[in-house]
């Protein structure tokens, strides 16, 4: 049987990130997607334009016409908005047992727009980060919900990863793609240790919707029932791809655009 998934995110008009990012790259994996839309985004490669919140009883209905009918395996939760549909999403995840959630906190795009309010960010530890298989934040997401400064070196990620784990996911994926160097490693802190994933830095130029591709392509692979470890491989596997390819490709003229 294909494996379904479920993203739980924003849509991109400019088709780059979120809910179209992830359905993409769902297919890349052979998984069938379906989606729940937190928001619509007026967005291109340059900037976010407009933001629209889809009220939080209507992000719960799309939840749950897609439980109600479709044997999903794995979740992955983008941009969520506001504090409401922060307590939607965790309400219909809790009622339907889903399992497999990637947590991707989104929180500011590349751009500098603002996509969940600082007062939400109480909702989002309290709410969601206990229900988490895997929470896969960058370097400043996890320095914001740390209340910490960015972290400068594997010590210091490691240090605020341990601080995500206690508020209850069961793994952490602190993305160093942020940081500097001619190594891009992420670490993966859970209970068992650290593991390290380690990629060579591209210098490929700023591109957008890199975190959403990379989130949406682990929880692909847990949808197809591979292990965490081995699905964070091939996504970063992937991701290393899609950015490789990706100047050959280029669309967009401003933070440019990827091809999952
Ligand atoms: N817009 C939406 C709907 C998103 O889900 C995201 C990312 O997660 C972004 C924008 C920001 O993406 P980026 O920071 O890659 O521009």
């Amino acid at each position: 049987m294909t494996p379904v998934a479920l993203t739980i995110a924003g849509s991109d008009s400019g088709g780059g990130t979120g809910i179209q990012a992830d359905l993409k790259t769902f297919s890349a994996f052979g998984v069938f997607g379906t989606s729940a839309i937190t928001a619509v985004t007026a967005q291109n490669s340059m900037c976010v334009a407009a933001v629209h919140v889809i009220p939080a009883e209507m992000v719960a209905a799309q939840i749950e016409a897609v439980f109600a009918d479709l044997p999903v395996a794995s979740v992955k939760v983008g941009m969520l908005g506001n504090a409401d549909v922060i307590a939607a999403v965790a309400e219909r995840l809790a009622r339907h047992g889903a399992s497999g959630i990637v947590l991707d906190p989104v929180l500011v795009a590349t751009s500098g727009a603002r996509l969940l309010p600082e007062e939400a960010l109480d909702a989002l530890r309290a709410l969601l980060l206990p229900r988490a298989q895997l929470l896969t934040p960058n370097l400043p997401e996890a320095a914001a919900l740390t209340g910490s400064q960015i972290a400068k070196d594997e010590a210091a990620m490691i240090i605020q990863a341990r601080a995500l784990l206690a508020m209850g996911p069961q793994a952490v994926l602190i993305k160093g793609g942020h940081g500097t160097g001619r190594q891009s490693t992420d670490l993966l802190v859970d209970a068992g240790g650290v593991t390290r994933f380690a990629a060579e830095r591209l210098d490929v130029g700023e591109f957008h919707g890199g975190g959403c591709i990379f989130s949406a392509a682990i929880a692909a692979g847990l949808a197809r029932g591979w292990p965490l470890a081995a699905s964070i491989a091939r996504a970063k596997h992937f991701i290393s791809r899609t950015l490789a390819a990706a100047p050959s490709r280029a669309l967009g003229s401003g933070a440019r655009l990827l091809h999952p």
